[in-house]
């Protein structure tokens, strides 16, 4: 039951044999049994079961409001949600509670979706591994043979991030869906590492009412599913314009539905030639390759393409981030919300110590490089600088699908499988980013809709994903494509080792 699709688990509700109170049931016993992964910051038990319960009345009635009345999720700990504590994984927001629900929040539980809980992260979305936030790191699902039982914890993997919490929650079968955000790779990286679908829409798609901003400019909430048919509907669901975030656009007249059989023999699909990036693994190349001869096979025009300003995505992104960081995290200063110092000798040493004890290293790092590229002596040397050669790398994807007539482009998500712990956590956190957002970061630079999907185990069996990037706003094409190869990868499963061919978990 907890392996199955949205519509699978709808079809069961409808015929009888489980009710969403059961399910859900199910789903919080799991939480308690992977406790160790620490996927979750909050789980709200109780609020579930209510939810639940009032799905099942209204299942009862043969009324649902929609494809996912009655469906568990989770959402990631930096989207606000009413009354439930938003924490954003860092000291900071430990204790912050928010009065209202983040509008792509409020969508699923105006669908009927019940909240499983709050998931673990890097502290205010900064990181690729899950690994520096308040509340500890979060272990991949795919380090153990049955991520419920761990007398001997091994040597374990990383689940990627930021939204590590998010992913790890929907390939250990406690959520069928949850919530990431993406802005520079947070959902597709510990999608691809988890072995599970994710999604970055198009910008502007989405709304970002109620994200605890990164980069405004190019955060995006990202959808986490085990399959792509899932992450249509979620996206149905959520996308359109809202008219608490000026950036929304509406969802352009298109499939609402993906075809059961989409037709790659009208499809040109891009190779970057560049996305050859040092330090890809065999096994993710290998995939690579499999992949692009699958679509070839299949009738699919499949051609080399060149977006060269590609490799400059990362520095610029670091420019850009850190100057948005510098100016979003201004609002913490112990006035308003969120944590306060002690010292009170003066309002500077108030502000001092807040920001000192609220945000661990990596946001202060962020906010000092920030602002110094802020300075009145370096802003046009480097933000501005940075700002034009993100044009520079948005016109690359233009050229690519409007001049040479490519419908998505094909890359790897990661460089390779997830690393274990102890390896990751010998590189620093931007280190360690810049290499994890190779592949994922252009995307976002230049507002595109981007998707991993999981293909196969590498030799460590570990999952690696590839991912696909479309135009902007052509989302539903994208997933269609996506599907198409989901459909033929022949992953070993769409959940999870120990769950794949054993009994579901009680
Ligand atoms: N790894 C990148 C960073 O640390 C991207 C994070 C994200 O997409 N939220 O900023």
């Amino acid at each position: 039951m907890l392996s199955l699709t949205l519509k699978e688990v709808s079809q069961a509700f409808r015929e009888g044999r489980i009710s969403p109170t059961e399910l859900c049931r199910k789903c919080l016993n799991r939480i308690k049994k992977t406790e160790h992964l620490n996927a979750y910051i909050t789980v709200t038990e109780e609020l579930s079961l209510q939810q639940a319960r009032q799905s099942e009345a209204r299942l009862l009635q043969g009324v649902p409001l929609g494809p996912l009345d009655g469906i568990p999720f989770a959402v990631k700990d930096n989207f606000c949600t009413k009354n439930i504590r938003t924490t954003c994984a860092s000291r900071m927001l430990k204790d912050y509670t928010p009065p209202y629900n983040a509008t792509v929040v409020q969508k699923l539980l105006d669908q009927g979706a019940v909240l499983m809980g709050k998931t673990n992260m890097d502290e205010f979305a900064m990181g690729s591994g899950s690994t520096d936030g308040a509340f500890g790191p979060v272990k991949n699902p795919w380090s153990y043979a049955d991520p419920c039982r761990t007398a001997a914890d091994p040597d374990w993997v990383v689940s990627g991030g930021s939204s590590g919490g998010s992913a790890a929650a929907v390939a250990s079968l406690t959520s069928y869906l949850a919530l990431g955000s993406d802005t520079g790779g947070s959902t597709r990286n510990p999608g691809a590492l988890c072995g599970i679908v994710g999604l970055k829409p198009s910008y502007g798609l989405l709304s970002r009412h109620g994200l605890i901003p990164l980069v405004n400019s190019m955060d995006v909430p990202g959808i986490l599913t085990r399959s792509v048919g899932d992450a249509a509907i979620v996206l149905g669901v959520l996308q359109g314009p809202d008219v608490r975030d000026s950036t929304t656009v509406p969802a352009p007249p298109s499939l609402t539905e993906l075809p059961e059989d989409f037709d790659v023999r009208k499809i040109c699909v891009g190779i970057p030639k560049e996305y050859h990036a040092h330090g890809l693994s065999e096994d993710t190349l290998a995939q690579w390759s499999r992949v692009a001869d699958m679509f070839e096979t299949a009738g699919a025009r499949v051609e080399q393409v060149s977006l060269p300003h590609t490799q400059h995505s990362i520095v610029c992104y670091h420019v850009l981030c850190h100057s948005e960081v510098a100016s979003n995290m201004a609002r913490f200063d112990g006035l308003e919300y969120g944590h306060r110092g002690e010292v009170d000798v003066s309002t500077e040493a108030m502000y001092a110590s807040t920001r000192h004890e609220g945000f661990n290293d990596v946001v202060r790092g962020r906010i000092l490089s920030g602002n110094y590229f802020l300075l009145k002596q370096n802003y046009q040397h480097y933000y501005v600088k940075a700002q034009k050669v993100r044009r520079l790398i948005a016109d690359d994807f233009r050229r690519v699908f409007g001049g040479l007539g490519v419908d998505v482009l094909l890359t790897p998500t990661t460089l390779t499988d997830a690393a274990r712990y102890s390896d990751f956590t010998q590189e620093d956190n931007r280190t360690r980013s810049a290499q994890e957002d190779v592949f994922t970061q252009p995307a976002n630079m230049a507002g595109l809709p981007a998707v991993t999907v999981p293909t196969a185990l590498s030799r460590r069996g570990l999952p690696i994903g590839l991912q696909l990037i479309g135009q902007a706003l052509q989302d539903m094409k994208l997933l269609s494509v996506a599907q198409w190869v989901q459909q033929r990868v022949g992953f070993p499963s769409t959940s999870n080792p120990g769950v794949a061919g054993s009994q579901p978990a009680a």
